[in-house]
């Protein structure tokens, strides 16, 4: 993701419940600008394994609780809507599509309290810091993502994410060869070398039995890049 393109998107595409009117300018990250104890909450697993209705849910808990939301996707991820974080069951929440981590930290607003963030495997390294901050600064932060690529292997910056998290849930999907908890992303399509998103047309949920990484050839110019 080589620039931010993102300044063109509307305010109005973030989930918010405001308490008091105006949104503020750009954040600031203080310590102690919040009662709420900062934290960061991290869930994982593969394809289908529930982890986007997993974030929609605590927010939607979030928005129960009168607090203030901004929701994050990466832009690379336009399967569905650009500025919408929707499940495979089709259930949605309004989200910011932004290029870089850098771009995200930039659009948190002063008074925002949770920021959630989904397919966070598709960021660079960068929102590992930007998580850090965020959480240091009284917010919560949640981040669900892909914990391993289509060749089985701890998909970046999932792993140190996990390890400054102070939750880690890991949720599971349902095999579709054998039935029993599938915790990998079978690819379906040999070749594709580059960043592959996709749904169920490319992509099924296996368990450790049935995935089979092998059945993907490296692609011809001898890139292996991840989903
Ligand atoms: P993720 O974000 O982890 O890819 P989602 O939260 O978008 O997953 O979607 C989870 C939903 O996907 C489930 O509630 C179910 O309706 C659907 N689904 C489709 N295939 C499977 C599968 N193999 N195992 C479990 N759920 C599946
Ligand atoms: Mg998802
Ligand atoms: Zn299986």
């Amino acid at each position: 993701m080589a620039e931010d393109s993102d300044r063109d998107e509307p305010p109005s595409a973030m989930v918010t419940v405001e308490a008091d009117g105006e949104l503020g300018p750009a954040p600031s990250l203080s310590m102690g600008s919040f009662s709420m104890e900062g934290r960061v909450e991290v869930i994982v697993g593969s394809m289908f394994s529930g982890k986007t209705e997993e974030l929609i849910r605590r927010v939607k808990r979030a928005l129960f609780a009168r607090q203030t939301i901004q929701a994050f996707k990466p832009r690379i991820d336009n399967r569905y809507d650009a500025t919408r974080i929707v499940s495979h069951g089709e259930i949605a929440i309004d989200a910011v599509a932004v290029a870089t981590s850098e771009s995200l930290l930039k659009r948190v607003q002063e008074s925002t309290q949770v920021v959630a963030v989904d397919e966070a495997q598709f960021f660079d390294r960068g929102i590992v810091d930007v998580a850090d901050r965020l959480a240091n600064s009284g917010r919560r932060v949640i981040l669900a993502g892909l914990d391993q690529d289509y060749m089985g292997r701890p998909f970046p910056p999932m792993p140190e994410l996990m390890a400054i998290a102070e939750d880690v849930m890991k949720v599971r999907a349902v095999c579709s060869v054998c039935g029993a908890d599938a915790s990998r992303s079978q690819r379906l399509l040999p070749d594709a070398g580059t960043v592959l998103v996709g749904g169920a047309d490319k992509y099924e949920a296996r368990c450790r039995r049935c995935f089979r990484a092998r059945d993907v050839l490296p692609s011809p110019d001898g890139s292996d890049e991840t989903t």
